[in-house]
């Protein structure tokens, strides 16, 4: 493969704002789950642009379908209709049981769409001010109004104040919902993620989101679930909470939907469907042409290929093949996600692992500080999953043998 000439990476690059911590290194291109960096070196690929790259890099369906599009129409504009969010918008609910959807370009915004929309059904039901449960270590974004829900002092601090409106939750504890919400008549909602992603790869179990449909039935609070990292057959389903049976009233999702082309999209139930009319909401790139055929393209493929199987089967082999690797060894507390959405928790803070990982040919990521979270494309194949474990697991036992600082 011919490599351009090194660029600078480094972190004091003038004119990049500095929001990130990079690592050294700039990728040029990439193949299935194989990417290169400026100076030739390959990598294999276990994080997919965190949970975005669903078809992995340069697929030879998705990519002659995008140029074709492009050559077509970019961009039109939402004073029209755009027939591309029709198709998508019947594909999407179909698969999840819903009704409709609203198109945007980024996560926070589906989330930012699903906290505007609670608020607007609370007050349809005469509720001034509405307020949403939430839960610790979520994760919804960086706006204002999704950081407020995100259960993260590190992100929020520095942004205060923060928007009101938020009671904050335990995971897997339904008594705890009962308790903080006790003669509250202000509660509209209970906004989680199935599997929480930046959070540490923290499941919800599937009896808990059974127990919180029933309660919001009850109680006639919506449940609204952010499927952005979880959702688009991650983890062997189309949405992580179908392993639970249930439908949520309005679901977020984003970062895999268009397989690298920015798409974000609000998917609402009968609830919820007619809360939003004619200039309550609106975005201007949101669901355009491009960004619709990447979604339809990357569901086509996904279904012709059986990708939701490959996701389970080939996640279910390398959680075994971690876990086996892994057991007994000290400092490992738990592998834990499902599908292609994986974390090895280890028991103390493991930054470091993210360079050596990268030093060897392998990218992922480190979340939550002590969880190595793993995210590849939803084509990774047996032998690539193999191949991930013998480049990670002995980076993992030499971090774990050192001497702590
Ligand atoms: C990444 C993420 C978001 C935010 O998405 P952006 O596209 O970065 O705005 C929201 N919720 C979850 C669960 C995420 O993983």
């Amino acid at each position: 493969m011919s490599t351009t000439a090194p660029v600078s990476a480094s972190p004091t690059s003038p004119h990049v704002m500095n929001c990130y911590g990079r690592l050294p290194i700039a990728l040029t291109h990439g193949q299935g789950c194989r990417v290169w960096d400026t100076n030739g070196k390959r990598y294999l690929d276990g994080l997919g642009g965190i949970a975005v790259n669903t078809l992995g890099h340069g697929h030879p369906e998705l990519v002659p379908a995008l140029q074709a599009q492009l050559a077509k129409l970019i961009h039109s504009s939402n004073y029209y209709h755009v027939t591309g969010q029709e198709q998508l918008a019947a594909k999407l609910t179909a698969l999840a049981g819903m009704t409709n959807a609203f198109f945007c370009s980024t996560g926070l915004e589906a989330n930012e769409a699903i906290l505007k929309l609670a608020r607007k059904y609370g007050h349809h039901k005469g509720i001034a001010r509405p307020e949403v449960v939430v839960y610790e270590n979520a994760f919804h974004g960086r706006s204002i109004a999704t950081l407020s829900a995100t259960g993260n002092t590190k992100i929020q601090k520095g942004f205060e104040p923060l928007l009101e409106g938020f009671i904050r939750v335990p995971l897997n504890d339904i008594e705890a919902v009962k308790k903080a919400t006790a003669n509250n008549p202000n509660v509209v909602a209970v906004f989680l993620e199935t599997i929480q992603g930046e959070g540490g790869i923290r499941p919800m179990r599937w009896d808990y989101l059974r127990q919180v449909r029933q309660l919001c039935d009850e109680r006639g609070w919506l449940m609204m679930i952010d499927e952005v990292q979880c959702g688009m057959g991650r983890t062997g389903k189309w949405f992580a909470h179908q392993w639970a049976g249930i439908v949520p009233d309005v679901m977020s999702l984003a970062k895999g939907l268009g397989s690298g082309v920015p798409v974000g999209a609000m998917l609402a139930g009968p609830k919820t469907a007619q809360v939003f009319q004619p200039g309550d909401h609106g975005t201007t790139f949101g669901g355009n042409p491009l960004a619709m055929r990447a979604g339809v393209e990357t569901i086509r493929i996904m279904e012709k290929d059986g990708l939701l199987k490959n996701a389970e089967t080939v996640g279910a082999h390398l959680k075994n093949a971690l876990q086996r690797e892994l057991a007994g060894v000290d400092g490992v507390v738990e592998v834990r996600g499902q599908g292609l959405m994986l974390g090895i928790v280890l028991a103390r803070p493991c930054g470091a692992i993210l360079q050596r990982a990268c030093d060897a040919g392998l990218l992922l990521s480190v979340t939550a500080d002590c969880v190595v979270r793993l995210l590849p494309a939803l084509i990774l194949t047996q032998a690539e999953a193999d191949e991930l474990v013998s480049i990670l697991v002995p980076i993992i036992k030499h971090f774990l043998a050192e001497p702590q600082p």
